[in-house]
């Protein structure tokens, strides 16, 4: 059996560079040799034993760009050498969800990186419906991050932002920054809500239309009153929340117009928050939730490609793979200079 280097999490806290099987491509699968990862919340819950998807030992990694190693028997449309970007999901194809083209609900959902090996190692193995040849402009490791952009397209276009609309974005981390950029593309009016002065800084300069800095020892109500304040005492028209705090979830409905649409992007993780479902109901509110992206990387690959989404902004450090534990301490610092950590598994 062939052999590959991974960042292996062998147990919660704790990665190690180790030898491991190298995968083999199976029908219909392809074998990607990894370029870029970029790493993820959801790694970092891994990390830290905090993820409901990842069992240990684990190889994490799902934001991946590389180049094809080998094609499985059936493959076709791919050849060794051509640049990928990887969208990670496994289905099977046969299900009611996948029969109505909603794959990302299939009901065995794989994800790469959570249930499969990730791509924080050499190789990495990808359903051949679900590798997009990558744009020859962008570098590898702004690819890495069409996963973000094509999950926080779904969720943008999923909650309906249309023209002159007045979104309120609550975090302003990847997806929340993704969101935001995707919100004024739609020609709405955007508002993002952060405590960390340089994701504020951020938002402010992918052009959100106004920044609110929560105040150190702020409430929710001084974000809601500032809502209020610039729609007329109408409220938002959508708000997304791209934390997943029960605080921030909860303090949604207060900032939606009546009718208004509220997109939860973040999750808490906890089986129930505490949301006002009376207000819910008798606003007439939609409250959505979103489930990863279904169709949307051709077009994010697309808005990289034309320069329509600032993805190099969000980039603050680059690894190699083996400095994958130090990546998550970084993230785990909370340090306000810390934003997207691209890590190398081979050089561009
Ligand atoms: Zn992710
Ligand atoms: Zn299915």
């Amino acid at each position: 059996m062939a052999k590959m280097r991974a960042a292996v999490c062998p147990e919660p806290g704790r990665i190690i560079m180790d030898e491991v099987e190298r995968p083999e491509p199976g029908p219909g699968e392809v074998l990607v040799r990894v370029c870029a990862t970029g790493l993820c919340g959801s790694d970092l819950d891994g990390y830290h034993g905090k993820h409901p998807m990842i069992g240990y030992p684990a190889i994490m990694g799902h934001e991946c760009s590389g180049t094809v190693a080998a094609v499985g028997p059936g493959v076709s449309g791919f050849t060794e050498g051509d640049a990928v970007v990887v969208e990670p999901f496994f289905v099977c194809g046969v299900c009611p969800a996948c029969l109505k083209g909603q794959y990302n609900l299939c009901v065995d959902l794989l994800i790469i990186g959570h249930q499969i090996p990730g791509s924080l190692a050499e190789y990495v193995k990808a359903q051949a419906r679900f590798l997009h040849p990558k744009p020859a402009c962008v570098p590898f490791d702004e690819a890495a991050i069409a996963e973000p952009l094509a999950g926080s397209l779904h969720a943008v276009k999923r909650a309906g932002v249309s023209i002159g609309d007045f979104v309120v974005v609550i975090g302003c981390g990847t997806i929340g920054s993704l969101a935001l950029q995707h919100v004024l593309n739609a020609g709405a009016e955007a508002l993002v809500a952060e405590v960390k002065p340089s994701r504020a800084d951020l938002a402010w300069r992918l052009g959100a239309t106004h920044t609110f800095l929560r105040p150190v020892a702020g409430g929710p109500e001084s974000l809601k009153s500032r809502v209020l304040e610039l729609t007329g005492g109408v409220g938002a028209d959508v708000v997304i929340e791209a934390v997943g705090k029960p605080e921030t979830l909860a303090e949604t409905v207060g900032l939606a117009r009546r009718g208004g649409t509220i997109m939860l992007i973040g999750w808490s993780g906890n089986p129930s928050d505490a949301m006002d479902m009376t207000s819910v109901t008798l606003n007439e509110l939609a409250v959505l939730g979103t489930l990863g992206f279904c169709w949307d990387h051709k077009t994010a690959l697309r808005l990289l490609e034309t320069g329509k989404v600032d993805i190099a902004s969000l980039i603050t450090h680059r690894v190699g793979i083996e400095d994958t534990e130090r990546g998550l301490q970084m993230m785990a610092s909370g340090d306000d200079q810390v934003g997207k950590i691209i890590v190398w598994s081979s050089p561009a």
